[in-house]
């Protein structure tokens, strides 16, 4: 018997090895008969022509692999369909994908996320009338949690001057929600009696100098408030709670998903934001990866202080990646708040505005540097280009290690000729938006001039000069669809009937696919675990219906997403 025991000990050894290895042979979910590609191969040389390793035979791009297989949050296997069905096991899901097209997770790699839900509940009362107002807020009620504060603008004062919406028959109608209506102009607001209340107007209160509470020949409050009286009702309306700020930027999630992203860079991160982010993770609900760039804004302070107390996310694991700060250098363009070394060429003498005159804090972009943090300037002219790259040089001398971190420059939308070969030796990521290219440049050439106009969106002149350039929409200042972005990147036109403009700085297909996977992955330094499909890195993969290599723009245009799968599970499936 004693005997016996060390073989049934070797017996136990043996058969818990064993399971243990065929259980990690297993796959949770094999995709097959795909068209995948892996993105693997080495980068297109500096003028798009793609390099020697890349999957091309006669001019055309062939799938790297066929077969994708997921343990976990990980990619397990790549190859081909025969080989990885070997990986199947009783639990293991398999999803033949019949020839749809497979690609690395896609990044969008600046954005604002709020923004999707804000507009998409934004109530507007523009052009509508007295009765069509108060009709239009009892109806928004009744889908609105009790106790919510609503809020609605765009009435217009001139226009109602005279006979104000019936706010007493809303209030009675809507006795469960304070019901804030802002003007047009800015002049006027107007409120329920609920809101009244809780923000503690009487008829004998007293407003700022100048501001009037209007009141009915009874001498009853009609519930408007003009000019200064509007802050006794704008300084009560509470913050937004959790669960409302968390509803918003559900949108966001859901749209993006449904766009194919895997993540997201948030650039100008605020607290109510970043609450939801926080809470999510917490939960390990949060959707989608979350690189939050933090708001350097005065407004924002509490919130850039406690990052700067506790320094970057350190576990590259964590779905909510506070890694960066956002700094904001100059205006837009359109606006004619580009900061550019020559005046605009439709404003004489002007040159924009920019720094210190714009709200920049380089104080704190350097404690940012300090702390370890990625920095994102936006950047639009070709000054402030020049500035920011001089801001970042200034500090390299002094801190070579930072460039490590891969700094930013937002938009890079107008750059001096002498400045396009700076970016590389700072390790400075250009981060661009295809879209604002072909939206802005009918009045970007009245801007700027034609001359100056060949160093905006110069993304491949960029390129040439060896920098890294990473695409993104910019949302919602454009739609984030990544084969619009395509689209335009590759074209140089908004839609097919549109000119083409400096078609010469265009990207090609592969070079942008990049732009939206393998670069934005380096640029937040995790090309070791994203941006393409392999042995070990994350299961962030997109699944589309157009093969993006080969087809050609009008067919990308159209292109659908089908499912987008994070760290191992579908969080976007396409309804067929
Ligand atoms: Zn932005």
């Amino acid at each position: 018997m004693k005997r016996l025991i060390p073989f049934v000990v070797f017996l136990i050894v043996i058969m818990f090895f064993s399971c243990a290895e065929k259980t990690n042979e297993e796959a949770d979910i094999i995709y097959l008969n795909a068209r995948v590609y892996t993105m693997s191969w080495e980068d297109p040389d500096l003028d798009g022509n793609p390099s020697e390793t890349a999957p091309i035979k006669q001019g055309k791009y062939i799938p790297d692999a066929e077969a994708i297989a997921i343990k976990g949050n990980r990619i397990m296997a790549v190859g081909s369909t025969k080989e990885l069905k070997k990986l199947q096991g009783s639990q293991t899901k398999m999803i033949d994908l019949e020839g749809y097209v497979i690609l690395p997770g896609l990044i969008e790699s600046h954005g604002h996320l709020n923004e999707i839900g804000e507009k998409a509940e934004a109530i507007k009362l523009q052009g509508l009338s007295a009765d069509e107002i108060i009709e239009l807020m009892i109806e928004k009620s009744k889908s609105v949690p009790k106790g919510e504060w609503i809020i609605a603008s765009g009435w217009d004062e001139a226009e109602f001057a005279n006979s104000y919406p019936d706010m007493k028959r809303l209030s009675s109608q809507t006795p469960e929600h304070p019901i804030v209506l802002i003007g047009l102009r800015g002049f006027g607001v107007m409120g329920n009696a609920l809101a009244f209340e809780k923000a503690g107007i009487t008829k004998s209160s007293v407003p700022e100098k100048g501001g009037k509470i209007l009141l009915d020949k009874l001498g009853n409050l009609k519930y408007v408030l003009i000019n200064g009286a509007k802050r006794l009702l704008f300084d009560k309306i509470p913050a937004k709670s959790l669960a409302q700020q968390t509803r918003i930027m559900k949108y966001g999630f859901d749209q993006l998903l449904s766009l194919g992203f895997t993540a997201t860079h948030h650039l100008g991160v605020e607290k109510a934001h970043m609450e939801v982010y926080e809470d999510l993770e917490a939960n390990g609900k949060l959707p989608m990866r979350v690189h939050a760039f933090v708001a350097a804004r005065k407004y924002n302070m509490e919130l850039v202080n406690t990052w700067l107390a506790r320094g970057p996310t350190q576990n590259i694991e964590d779905f909510l990646q506070v890694t960066g700060f956002k700094g904001y250098y100059d205006g837009s363009l359109g606006s004619r708040g580009a900061k550019f070394l020559e005046p605009y060429s439709d404003k004489k003498d002007y040159t924009g505005v920019s720094g210190l005159a714009y709200g920049f804090d380089k104080d704190l972009m350097i404690k940012a540097l300090d702390k370890g943090f990625r920095l994102a300037i936006h950047a639009i002219g070709d000054q402030a280009n020049r500035d920011v790259l001089d801001l970042y040089e200034g500090y390299f001398k002094d801190h070579p290690d930072s460039q490590q971190l891969r700094h930013r420059i937002e938009h890079v939308q107008v750059v001096h000729p002498d400045d396009f070969k700076r970016f590389a030796p700072l390790n400075i990521t250009a981060s661009m938006e295809p879209a604002h290219a072909v939206e802005d440049m009918p009045w970007a050439i009245d801007r700027i001039g034609e001359e100056r106009a060949k160093g905006a969106y110069a993304w491949r002149t960029l390129r040439q000069n060896q920098a890294k350039v990473i695409f993104n929409s910019d949302f919602t200042g454009s739609d984030p669809s990544f084969f619009y972005g395509i689209y335009c990147a590759i074209t140089k036109k908004k839609s097919p009937n549109d000119k083409a403009y400096y078609p010469e700085q265009a990207f090609t297909k592969e070079e942008t696919i990049r732009a939206y996977t393998t670069w934005p992955a380096y640029a937040a330094k995790q090309e070791q675990v994203s941006g393409t499909i392999e042995v070990g890195k994350w299961a962030d993969l997109t699944i589309i219906d157009t093969d993006v290599l080969n087809a050609s723009p009008e067919e990308i245009l159209k292109g659908k997403v089908l499912q987008t799968m994070i760290a191992g599970k579908v969080m976007f499936k396409a309804e067929q």
